[in-house]
């Protein structure tokens, strides 16, 4: 599943293809949007924000599309597209400029709305770990409202901080040495604002990266730890239907 890494990286290229280009061709194959098409409206710009995509256009309408699990945006050459090319049924929306064209595959949501009314849709985020205006305080003061709360579980709401997924909550975890399993009331401040600065440092990494990172963790169940050796572990954190699968070594995470 894209995580914010991987979410502010489709943004900048959707941003660097299509800013400033009016469409000259649209393409919107999803229920609700039926009949709506973007044709001629000029990108202003393309922002992540945590794991959502906004796409501004000079209307004063947001494209909002969100990854989930397998969705993903790619840039092509518009003279490449052609019908067979777009026949695919995982084709959820074609936005094309007259240079490139953005290719929106098995998106798990799309809508549009009012630039002015973004709140709705982002608005209940916590803290973007890549925004300007990250504030490692502040999401921590949101993951102390839950006190009893798993600390794995918490840094995976995306209400608390936005930006995680499993892969870097486990790899977060794992290099502060805190089993995901720990209550947050029981971590001393000092090692809450470890986490929060390690997940902004390592995520932060990924997203300038632009490939896959080594993980010391993450997907590693049944393989030795490279810190002392044991087998690493897996398993699931957080209530059903939300409960997700984080990576941790048994002997050297504690709590
Ligand atoms: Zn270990």
């Amino acid at each position: 599943m894209p995580e914010g890494d991987a979410v502010r990286r489709a943004a900048a290229r959707l941003d660097d293809a299509l800013r400033e280009q009016p469409l000259i061709g649209c393409e919107l194959r999803w229920p609700s949007l039926a009949g709506r098409s973007l044709h001629g409206m000029t990108t202003l710009e393309v922002v992540s924000r945590g794991k959502h995509l906004l796409h501004r256009f000079d209307s004063g309408m947001t494209l909002h599309s969100h990854l989930r699990m397998e969705g993903r945006w790619r840039v092509r050459r518009t003279a490449e597209i052609t019908p067979a090319a777009v026949r695919s049924r995982a084709i959820r929306a074609l936005l094309a400029t007259d240079r490139w064209t953005a290719v929106g595959y098995r998106l798990g949501l799309l809508e549009l709305l009012a630039t002015r009314d973004e709140r709705r849709v982002v608005g209940h985020l916590g803290p973007d770990l890549l925004g300007d205006d990250w504030d490692a305080g502040a999401a921590g003061a949101r993951l102390r409202r839950q006190p009893a709360r798993a600390i794995g579980a918490a840094l995976l709401d995306q209400r608390n901080l936005a930006g995680l997924g499993t892969i870097w909550t486990t790899e977060t975890l794992f290099a502060e040495r805190i089993s995901p399993w720990t209550q947050v009331g029981a971590l001393p401040d000092d090692a809450l604002d470890g986490v929060l600065q390690r997940a902004h440092r390592l995520l932060s990494a990924a997203a300038g990266a632009g490939h896959e990172q080594a993980l010391a963790a993450y997907g590693h169940a049944g393989e030795p730890c490279p810190r002392c050796g044991r087998l690493l572990r897996q398993g699931p954190i957080g209530e059903p239907p939300e409960q997700r699968t984080l990576g941790f070594c048994p002997i050297c995470q504690t709590g």
